[in-house]
């Protein structure tokens, strides 16, 4: 069913009977064909939704987090084949793709909680400072949600969306990217298997300026919540400014990782390697600027130059892949570029090894790290979304931060430091949604994900990520006279 749309409980082919081309990015061959749904098919799938709406939301907290349960169970029994097959379309190294499954199980297990703890404290009394009055707060839910994702982490952003909105209570219309659209697919297999009611949960696969553009601005949407580039995350809002409808927004990053003099060098060079070349460089949370102290920076470059060495590019399915080719040949191009840019315009590179020129297929970049790079260049502004880091050096804690901050963007950041008051004195001064202090990327559930200035509008994760699917509804009532109770029905 994977080249047809889940909506309302069933496989439909789109009305115009449109299809995509979906690649793997190592053979570069067409792999699948999916859905291209149209305004119609949208209109369909919110219809769906809204009908859903009203039983979903009466059927309270306990019984959503049942239904949320029986999900991430589904998906922790099918994990090995879906991370087999995010692996194939989007070509990240599959013990990477795992890692992604494993994830999303944890976000649905997670909120499964949250709904169940959600039914507890629904209703709840609010103190006041005048015994006239009884007030009372009320969560509900924000109603339909449109739920739009990118194709770096598909199922990981996917889950972090669905698994908070279905707890509190909304329904939702999800548009996967069209660039990998597979592994999500599998959710409305996943939803028939664990008997999900129909329209709880609707899939729109097709282009984002016709699906997503069409659930932007949807009458029936309530919520859209987009994760993906700066550039559509603005359309997006524009869009949902019409209604108005509420929204949130996980945008793009240029993030830093400061390394001072004191720190370890074996773990700073992990942290460095894992920052960007995980998922080759793919992320929105790629810490691509390395701000490295000058008394630290020759030793930290040999090692880090030893290190890329190290990597070993390939066929993401081989367990011995540490960076797959990058998921599309636009963006094979995209960063393609900015290593010319970076050629031309003469700047420094570390000695590396030219690993992707000796594949015979696959959208490989080479990992490459450029030293010295102007402020002012493109390389060191712009969001370049590959294996490419950009290197600087500083002689003070001040004018490390005054780098770090010099963006318009501040989605994540780590620090590396052997002395624990500074890298936490420095993690105040950062202007970043999610700071990693002597740590890898490691994110757990229970905290929150979003980005400080251009990086987005609101959390995900977390109780933040729950909240952004709720409505806070209060009830303050006059006490009539001989009324002792503390409660309001509801
Ligand atoms: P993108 O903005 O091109 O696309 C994201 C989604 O929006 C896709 O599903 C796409 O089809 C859809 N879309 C495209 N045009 C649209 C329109 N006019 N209206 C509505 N939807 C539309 O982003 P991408 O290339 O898929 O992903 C890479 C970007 O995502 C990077 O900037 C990265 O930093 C960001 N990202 C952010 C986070 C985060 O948590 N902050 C996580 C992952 C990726």
């Amino acid at each position: 069913m994977l080249n047809q749309l889940f909506i309302n409980g069933t496989w439909q082919p789109p009305l115009v009977g449109k299809e995509i081309d979906v690649f793997n990015p190592y053979t570069e061959k067409v792999i699948h064909r999916a859905a291209s749904a149209g305004d119609a098919d949208v209109d369909k799938a919110v219809t769906a939704a809204r009908q859903a709406l009203p039983a979903w939301k009466k059927a309270g907290g306990k019984i959503r987090g049942r239904f949320l349960s029986a999900i991430a169970r589904r998906l922790r029994e099918c994990s090995e084949d879906l991370a087999r097959l995010s692996s194939i379309n989007n070509g990240k190294p599959l013990t990477e793709a795992r890692a992604d499954m494993t994830d999303a199980a944890d976000c649905f297990s997670y909120y499964a909680e949250q709904a169940m703890a959600l039914e507890d404290r629904q209703d709840s009394e609010v103190a006041i400072p005048d015994a006239a009055y009884h007030s009372h707060v009320r969560f509900e839910p924000v109603g339909v949600a449109a739920l739009i994702v990118p194709w770096n982490f598909p199922m990981v952003t996917t889950s972090w969306k669905m698994a908070p909105a279905l707890a509190a209570g909304c329904t939702v219309v999800l548009k996967p990217s069209e660039i990998t659209p597979i592994v999500e697919l599998e959710l409305g297999r996943i939803a028939s298997e664990v008997d999900l009611p129909p329209g709880v949960i609707n899939i729109v696969t097709g282009l984002g300026h016709i699906v997503g553009a069409a659930m932007s601005s949807h009458p029936g949407v309530d919520k859209v919540s987009f994760t993906g580039s700066n550039s559509i995350g603005s359309r997006v809002m524009a869009a949902a400014a019409i209604g108005p409808k509420a929204i949130s927004l996980e945008l793009g990053g240029k993030s830093p990782i400061i390394v001072f003099g004191s720190s370890d060098v074996d773990l700073a060079v992990d942290l460095i390697m894992g920052g960007i070349f995980t998922n080759a460089g793919q992320m929105c949370s790629a810490t691509s600027r390395l701000i490295l102290e000058k008394s630290i920076a020759k030793h930290v470059l040999d090692r880090l130059a030893e290190a890329v060495c190290g990597l070993k590019l390939g066929d993401p399915l081989d367990p011995a892949t540490t960076m797959g080719p990058l998921t599309t040949k636009a963006q094979y191009e995209k960063v393609k570029r900015y290593t010319n840019t970076g050629m031309a315009d003469g700047l420094c590179k570390l000695n590396g090894v030219a690993k992707a020129d000796e594949l015979s297929c696959g959208w490989f970049i080479s990992p490459t790290i450029f030293l010295d790079v102007p402020t002012e260049s493109p390389l060191w502004r712009e969001e370049i979304f590959g294996p490419i880091l950009c290197v600087r050096t500083f002689e003070s804690e001040e004018e490390a931060v005054a780098l770090a901050n010099d963006t318009e963007i501040g989605l994540v950041a780590t620090i590396v430091s052997g002395d624990t008051k500074q890298a936490r004195r420095v993690a105040e001064a950062v202007e970043a949604g999610h700071i990693w202090i002597n740590s890898p990327q490691k994110i757990f559930v229970e905290t929150s994900w979003g980005g400080f200035k251009a990086s987005g509008i609101g959390r995900e994760l977390g109780p933040w990520g729950l909240s952004a699917y709720l409505e806070v509804k209060h009830k303050t009532e006059l006490r009539l006279r001989g009324d002792v109770t503390g409660r309001i029905e509801t």
